[in-house]
């Protein structure tokens, strides 16, 4: 980490949670304010409302892990970016590796989500990552600076350096295998010196998150890399004790 970055620790809860589970989640997270680490919790949309409330004055930000590219209108199902900044926002994940295997989401249309997230004002956390399959191919630096491109593509440098990036190997993803600290920090040095190519000396400001498997016990080495700025935390994060160790280890 870089103090002059500071560091980000984002859970993301995926399709999980209820009222009551939520409440006692939240409960479990205490304050979190102070300390140069800011967390964020990214929800299930039909709870941010209610989270924003359990929130309140504990330090954690909130987000979402997903939004529509468009303007309101007939859209059905989906959900605007003014619409997440009036519940309270912060956050959101742009460009989940789930959202784009599962969902078919394009590295363009991701595009048009961040720079919709931009503009409205909500600071986006674009997933980029390899398969399995990619890595053994050799091709996770090309795969990742696709991915970076049409982002970088899509909004100014100006703009580019409000968002934050996560690195997420999607073989680590849920797997229990996490990238080695060298692993991970290679490609963080790799996608920093893309946006750096992209955009210009702001690059060096923009937070980059390691997502995969992230630890209590494996957050402190990934953390001390010196381009990884924070997690992007997917099943620890709905453990409270779990969660508040990785965010210490951010501190
Ligand atoms: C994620 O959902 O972004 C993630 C990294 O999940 P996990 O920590 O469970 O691997």
């Amino acid at each position: 980490m870089n103090p002059a970055r500071g560091a980000l620790v984002a859970g993301n809860w995926k399709m999980h949670g209820s009222l009551l589970g939520n409440e006692q989640l939240v409960a479990g997270l205490g304050m979190q304010s102070g300390g140069s680490a800011e967390v964020a919790v990214c929800v299930p949309s039909v709870y941010l409302q209610q989270v924003a409330g359990l929130l309140n004055a504990s330090g954690i930000f909130l987000g979402a892990q997903n939004v529509s590219e468009q303007e309101p209108g007939a859209f059905t199902g989906e959900v605007s970016v003014a619409m997440l900044k009036e519940l309270g926002c912060q956050y959101v994940i742009v460009g989940h590796s789930e959202r784009r295997a599962l969902f078919g989401e394009t590295s363009q249309q991701i595009a048009w989500k961040l720079k919709a997230c931009l503009m409205g004002g909500l600071k986006p956390i674009l997933c980029v990552g390899e398969t399995l399959a990619e890595r053994e191919a050799g091709t996770t630096e090309a795969v990742i600076a696709g991915q970076l491109d049409a982002a970088l593509a899509a909004v100014s440098a100006e703009q580019f350096a409000r968002a934050v990036v996560a690195y997420e190997p999607v073989w680590a993803i849920g797997t229990g295998k996490t990238a080695t600290p060298q692993q991970a920090q290679d490609v963080h040095a790799f996608i920093r010196a893309r946006l750096a190519k992209g955009m210009d000396e702001r690059a060096a400001g923009v937070k980059i998150l390691y997502g995969g498997s992230v630890k209590a016990g494996n957050a402190a080495a990934l953390f001390a890399c010196p381009d990884i700025d924070g997690g992007l935390v997917g099943g620890a994060s709905l453990q409270a004790q779990e969660f508040l160790a990785i965010c210490q280890a951010a501190k």
